[in-house]
């Protein structure tokens, strides 16, 4: 069901001796939200094993084969829509219980090895093609660069930590600052992967 925790999701397909979702190991969100924004990492997204996805709409149940969900990268046709998901089904392989902890191991290390610890929305550009955001962040020399209480991460480029009360308005002051600096040294725009509620 769409509100279940992700991890929680894939603890039970550990129990079931089924694998696929091991890569999505401590991305923090609901199997909804997964499904919504397509979640990924490692080279896998979750949307690789859907089968089809429920949905409610103006009070009416949808059921959607996985080709008509409109997925694509950290997008799917429901995204910014009125329409909520419900649940969705997976097809996964079935594999030795063991095989399947040690892959949710392996990544959930590999993350903590990768990504920063604290406060922070995740990865906040999406990937331009053939390149990583972090990569040219980095490259254009912002690793560390402060904006009010909001700080590029030393470990991860494309990570925003809020290490000293940042503010809304920090964190997008500096997500502008990002996107002017990658595109003046290597004229490629960022768009951004996390989202904005409010006014800015
Ligand atoms: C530290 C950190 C690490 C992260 N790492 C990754 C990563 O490796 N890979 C990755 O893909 N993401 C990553 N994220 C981003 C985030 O975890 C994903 O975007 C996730 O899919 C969001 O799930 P959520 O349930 O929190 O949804 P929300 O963030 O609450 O919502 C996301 C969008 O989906 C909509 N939505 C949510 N649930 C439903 C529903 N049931 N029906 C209809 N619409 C819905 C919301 O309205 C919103 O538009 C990371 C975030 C953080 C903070």
């Amino acid at each position: 069901m769409a509100g279940a925790r992700l991890n929680k999701l894939i603890d039970f397909t550990a129990k079931n001796r089924l694998c696929g979702l091991e890569k999505l190991r401590d991305i923090p969100a609901t199997v909804g939200g997964a499904v919504v924004m397509n979640a990924g990492a490692f080279g896998s997204t979750i949307s690789e094993h859907i089968t089809t996805v429920c949905t409610m709409k103006n009070g009416k149940l949808h059921s959607y084969s996985k080709e008509e969900c409109g997925f694509g990268y950290r997008k799917s046709r429901f995204l910014g829509k009125k329409e909520v998901v419900v649940s969705a089904d997976f097809r996964l392989e079935s594999c030795e219980k063991e095989m399947v902890i040690a892959g949710i191991r392996t990544y959930a290390e590999e993350r903590r090895r990768i990504q920063p610890y604290g406060k922070c929305c995740g990865s906040v550009f999406k990937n331009p093609l053939n390149d990583h955001a972090g990569r040219l962040i980095d490259a254009a020399g912002l690793k560390g660069y402060t904006l009010g209480g909001a700080c590029i991460s030393d470990k991860h480029a494309n990570f925003i930590m809020n290490n000293k009360n940042a503010s809304a308005s920090d964190v997008y002051s500096l997500i502008q600052y990002i996107k002017d600096t990658v595109r003046d040294r290597f004229g490629i725009t960022l768009s951004e992967e996390v989202e904005y509620l409010g006014e800015f």
